[in-house]
């Protein structure tokens, strides 16, 4: 037996989460089994674990949306036992059983290689999170966008999307502008490679169709009234890439910053994304993101520091990355 994080309802769909004891027949249906070694705490992990959103679909469930690990057997044509091998999303966690638990049984479309020199403890430490910031760095760069183009904005900048976007970004030689409501983290974002530091605040009250032109891009992972705010804003033919809704589902803009500044909008998915796109984005997260900062962006636990992880990251208390050594 191994051990398990189930979130369940009962009649009244009242939501609960207790860690069992579980065999590999108890998973459900795929052709590859993989030993879980790590995997990490998102937003959506949060949403799932406390029940705030809907992120879970099919009752009960073991949550954990990425996971890094070694396949023990597999009847897929592309995988053999010993393979080290990443998921992000496919609805693992929301649909599919998931990575809270020291073995997972997925379907093996689902799955790509380890990229060689990343270990299990990087590939979470970079997650869902890391690899939805470089598919917003790679629609930035399909829109046109370069260095010489601009500076970039990334908000949420203490968050997990945003922390990596901002350590990519200034990698590859952007002017990054972090926008925060933990000014208190200045240091921090700035040893990532933020160049200046703007507060949230600015951009989270309703503002005006447009404004002065203060960025060429933007990775945004706080939706709302932020977005539209960061449209308004945009330098002309500037890109946005639309990751997150950490302040609301809505959107609540006008067509003054598209029609009058040729400024676009780019949404990103991680869930579903083709296998291609994903293997181009963690190609370059091995290449791309310095080893020291995504050290310094990551927090390790435990598996059994989830739940509260899960609570916190709602909270606003965790900063950057969490990766979990299911070891530990
Ligand atoms: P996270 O670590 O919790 O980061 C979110 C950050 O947003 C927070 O650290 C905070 O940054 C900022 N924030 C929180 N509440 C806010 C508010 N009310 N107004 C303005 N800013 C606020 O979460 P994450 O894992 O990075 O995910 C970020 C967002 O992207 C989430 O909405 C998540 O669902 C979404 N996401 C989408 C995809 C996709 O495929 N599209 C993939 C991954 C994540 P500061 O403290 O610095 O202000």
């Amino acid at each position: 037996t191994f051990k398990a994080i189930m979130v369940s309802r009962d009649e009244d769909k009242k939501q609960s989460v207790t860690i069992e004891d579980i065999t590999v027949d108890d998973l459900m249906d795929g052709d590859v089994v993989v030993r879980v070694e790590a995997t990490t705490v998102n937003y959506k992990d949060g949403l799932a674990i406390t029940g705030k959103s809907p992120v879970v679909r099919r009752w009960p469930m073991i949550p954990g949306v990425d996971f890094c690990g070694t396949v023990l057997s597999s009847s897929h044509a592309k995988w053999k036992a010993g393979d080290k091998v990443i998921l992000n999303g496919w609805g693992v966690g929301e649909t599919h059983y998931g990575a809270y638990a020291q073995q997972a049984r997925v379907n093996g479309d689902w799955l790509i290689a380890l990229p060689d020199g990343m270990t299990p403890t990087d590939a979470m430490a970079i997650g869902t999170a890391g690899y939805t910031a470089m598919l917003s760095v790679l629609a930035l760069e399909n829109a046109g966008i370069t260095p010489d183009t601009g500076p970039i904005l990334v908000t949420g900048a203490n968050g997990g999307v945003g922390s990596v976007s901002i350590s990519l970004l200034a990698k590859l030689g952007y002017h990054v502008i972090a926008s925060t409501g933990r000014t208190s983290e200045e240091a921090f974002l700035k040893s990532l490679g933020a160049a200046e530091i703007l507060d949230r605040a600015e951009l989270s009250e309703p503002g005006r169709p447009l404004g002065k032109e203060r960025w060429a891009g933007a990775i945004d992972s706080v939706g709302s009234t932020t977005l539209a705010n960061v449209l308004a804003q945009t330098q002309y033919y500037g890109a946005v890439a639309a990751c997150g809704l950490a302040q609301g589902m809505d959107l609540p803009a006008s067509v003054a910053p598209f029609i009058l500044r040729g400024v676009s909008l780019h949404g990103i998915d991680s869930v579903m994304a083709p296998i291609a796109l994903r293997e181009k984005a963690w190609t370059r997260l091995s290449t791309e993101l310095d080893a020291g900062k995504l050290a310094s962006i990551a927090t390790k636990i435990g598996f059994d520091d989830i739940i509260e992880t899960a609570h916190g990251i709602l909270e606003g208390k965790v900063r950057g990355r969490v990766v979990v050594d299911m070891a530990a």
